[in-house]
């Protein structure tokens, strides 16, 4: 992973390095920034820098924001034409609509599926549809490839990545298992379609816990691309795993310290956490598991207040699964935010790079389409197929 230089504008006191261990290094300088050091570290092999209007320190601090409000839907007069052409256009192509949890909510209102990766594989699995409308992140359309290579699965935007998946390339991947044969390969499904084929097993945070413990005993066991994921499954199971150094930059974002003051501040409120935050927010939770998982654990708890530590996006199904109750999402320390952009939100640029607009559109050109080439939709098949199996076990 690349090391990247975050610059705070008001933070500490001159330069203070606050981590390392091949992870984001936060940094602080005094206002205005000190040149030199910014050079100095960025000869220290830092590979980017990103410029924050607030230090970390400082967030606990920050005046005003102690929750942000999830996106509305787009207005209805904007969104009901776009809706009645993509109905159209699914009809005359027999196309389906697949959509993950953290898609802008005009896009999960016209879906025919919305749901978490593994919900999501499993649709894709079992669809009768010729033409399969993809509204996630590339790596997820991949995997309906993979599942249907005979298909044509669309997207409306070819370039919405994940930072899970670029923080695992296969090539680094293949040199760390050639130095253990005995490794037994678990990739989290937020990886590329190369690094499926590198991989013995599939698994979404819906059935991680599941997936390990059904890893054969006497195997070393490596876990991609996810830490904190990784982590948090080496916790539930007991069993050691090597793990790789990638997280989601959504998730990580969360802080405890913000999260202990919104729980005081609304100690009726049940925490709801996404694995893929860090553990020090996990510990902060009522409970810790996927996004699909989520959505079950509000409609069946007897309590009228959530505060959501994931995607801000999965708010949309809620308010409308469970009608009455309340749903709070902690502001973040966005490190991916450029410095003129106030948003506090946890909202996943990749994710957000889908419109309606963007999905009428594929569905008309019938692009961007995801290929394969067919050698790697023959290898990513089986790791995918094992983890549904095991999956409906
Ligand atoms: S939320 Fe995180 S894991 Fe999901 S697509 Fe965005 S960057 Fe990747």
């Amino acid at each position: 992973m690349a090391r990247a230089l975050i610059v705070s504008a008001n933070g500490a006191q001159n330069y203070q390095e606050c981590q390392s261990q091949g992870k984001r290094s936060i940094v602080t300088f005094s206002h205005p920034f000190d040149d030199t050091s910014v050079k100095a570290s960025l000869t220290a092999g830092i590979q980017s820098i990103r410029f924050l209007r607030m230090s970390e320190t400082s967030m606990t601090a920050w005046p005003g924001v102690d929750r942000f409000a999830p996106r509305e839907p787009m207005p209805k007069e904007q969104a009901e034409p776009l809706s009645r052409e993509i109905a159209n256009l699914k009809r005359s192509l027999n196309a389906v609509i697949l959509a993950h949890n953290y898609q802008v909510p005009e896009i999960q209102d016209v879906a025919d599926y919305v749901g978490d990766s593994l919900g999501l594989a499993q649709q894709a699995a079992l669809t009768q549809a010729e033409v399969i409308v993809f509204c996630g992140v590339h790596f997820m359309a991949e995997t309906a490839k993979i599942l249907n290579p005979n298909k044509i699965v669309v997207l409306p935007d070819k370039d919405a990545g994940c930072s899970l998946e670029e923080s695992c390339p296969a090539g680094q991947l293949a040199a760390l298992q050639r130095t253990n044969p005995n490794f037994w390969t678990v990739a989290y499904i937020n990886c590329s379609a190369a690094v499926k084929e590198l991989s013995d097993v599939i698994c979404t945070s819906g059935n991680a816990v599941k997936i390990v413990e059904a890893a054969p005993r006497d195997k070393d066991l490596l876990f991609v691309p996810d830490e904190n994921l990784g982590e948090w499954v080496m916790e539930q199971t007991g069993r050691p795993m090597t793990l790789w150094r990638g997280n989601c930059y959504v998730h990580v974002e969360f802080q405890r310290d913000v999260l202990a003051q919104m729980k005081a501040k609304y100690p009726q409120a049940k925490v709801v956490v996404h694995p893929e935050s860090t553990r020090e927010v996990r510990q902060l939770a009522d409970s810790v598991c996927s996004t699909e998982k989520m959505i079950a654990y509000c409609k069946s708890s007897p309590a009228k207040q959530f505060i959501i530590v994931t995607e801000s996006g999965i708010v949309h199904r809620m308010q409308k699964e469970c009608p009455g109750k309340e749903f709070l999402c902690p502001p973040v320390f966005n490190a991916m935010r450029a410095p003129a952009d106030p948003c506090h939100c946890s909202e996943c640029k990749f994710m957000k790079m889908n419109t309606l607009e963007k999905v009428r559109d594929c569905m008309k050109n019938l692009a961007p389409r995801l290929e394969l080439p067919q050698q790697t939709i023959n290898r990513a098949r089986l790791p995918i197929t094992r983890m549904l199996e095991i999956s409906a076990r």
